[in-house]
């Protein structure tokens, strides 16, 4: 261990076990995640797909990939069975964002329309932003949300007959709330268009029945695997059968080259754990804390985005409540203690990106650290006596 970069680690790994992590999209993994991620499958180059069972894309560019097929395999396998579903699972995207990329170039042409939500609504820069891949080469229409920060299913309805869009998307990075896959699908079906979900923050939630399965539903589903989900850094894409040549082609070699074994290894961890009965005990606890802790910052006169959280976040509107305060203020002041969460915007945004009118506060960390609603409406009254101080 002469290496500096081991200082490095040493660090960050102080800093995380000091901290209280309130980030809504971090999480902590498990030894066995951290062993199969640091593991010799870093070593192999496996371009191509395990097996040559269907046509076209299938089949490896190098030799020696017996173990690495069988790996791989059995990862698709464990993740049908996290979500009950026969969907063909690509295992392969290096994180959400190229598993939203693949998604989009499997089935679109550059210059084709999504219909989305807005980063500034809750959605992820995958979902269209300027500055975006997604937003550069796709022709982006948002629906809105509600004053009160609900998605205005109306508008969503209006805008596919508008817009006709070949392609609509839900899924969020910040939204607290249920989203009705079944209502956006029978809307992308009256419009003739595919139906994706981007469930990165909520997968964890619909392994454990905590949220309504886009399964059965959706064309294309894709996630992250490192939030609710507890598991390595990395992503997945999820499709019906007849999409799988055009879903695998998209990944491999249209966005992606060799896939990184060992990440999938960490994957197929991650899989093991999200099938047990104790992850689906972790997620339920990690919805009553959420839940305790939403409703001590409004017992404690706070403006929360919605009125409220189904899920393992929650939203701090500022602008009426705190107008002096901006959301990078509370970020910078809460760093100062320890208490870790990212500022971010809220509905009709009046600041700029950088410094915003809210914060976005997660508990999926503190719940794998061993929170119960106590610890989280204890952390509430914390935050709130340093919001005050400033
Ligand atoms: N999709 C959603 C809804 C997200 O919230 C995120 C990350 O925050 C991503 C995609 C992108 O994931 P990654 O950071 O792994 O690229």
């Amino acid at each position: 261990m002469s290496s500096r970069v081991f200082d490095y680690i040493a660090a960050e790994q102080r800093r995380q076990q000091e901290n209280i992590e309130l980030i809504a999209s971090e999480n902590f993994v498990s030894e066995n995640v951290m062993k199969a991620v640091g593991s010799c499958l870093t070593n192999k180059y496996a371009e191509g797909y395990p097996t040559e069972r269907t046509s076209g894309n299938r089949g490896r560019y190098y030799g020696g990939c017996e173990v690495v097929n069988e790996l791989e395999e059995y990862c698709c396998d464990k993740w049908r069975e996290v979500f009950s579903t026969d969907y063909h699972v690509n295992v392969q995207p290096h994180s959400g964002s190229s598993a939203n990329q693949a998604a989009y170039f499997s089935v679109l042409k550059p210059g084709d329309t999504i219909l989305s939500m807005d980063l500034s609504n809750g959605g992820h820069l995958t979902h269209g932003s300027a500055v975006n891949f997604s937003g550069k080469i796709f022709n982006f229409v948002f629906y809105n949300v509600t004053d009160r920060g609900f998605i205005d299913y109306d508008d969503l309805r209006t805008k596919a007959q508008t817009y006709r869009p070949q392609l609509i998307l839900a899924g969020a990075s910040a939204y607290s709330r249920i989203i009705d896959f079944a209502a956006v699908g029978g809307i992308a079906k009256s419009v003739n268009a595919y139906f994706m979900v981007d469930m990165a923050h909520i997968a964890g939630l619909v392994a454990a029945g905590a949220h309504p399965s886009p399964f059965g539903i959706a064309d294309i589903v894709t996630t992250t695997t490192h939030k609710t989900l507890r598991g390595t850094r990395g992503g997945l894409i999820f499709c019906r059968k007849e999409l799988a040549n055009k879903i695998d082609a998209g990944v491999f070699p249209c966005c992606q080259g060799g896939p990184l074994e060992h990440i999938i290894a960490g994957k197929a961890v991650t899989a093991e754990e999200a099938c047990s009965p104790e992850f689906h005990a972790y997620i339920r606890q990690v919805v009553k804390n959420t839940k305790a802790m939403c409703d001590e910052f409004i017992r404690l006169g706070y403006e929360i985005v919605t009125g409220g959280t189904d899920n393992h976040l929650f939203l701090i509107d500022f602008t009426r409540t705190h107008p002096h305060l901006s959301g990078k203020d509370v970020q910078d002041a809460l760093d100062r203690v320890h208490i870790t969460l990212n500022k971010n915007c809220v509905p009709n945004e009046t600041r700029s990106p950088k410094q915003t009118s809210g914060v976005r506060i997660g508990c999926a960390a503190m719940t794998t650290r061993g929170w119960k609603e106590v610890d989280a409406v204890a952390c509430a009254k914390i935050i709130d006596e340093i919001i005050r101080s400033l």
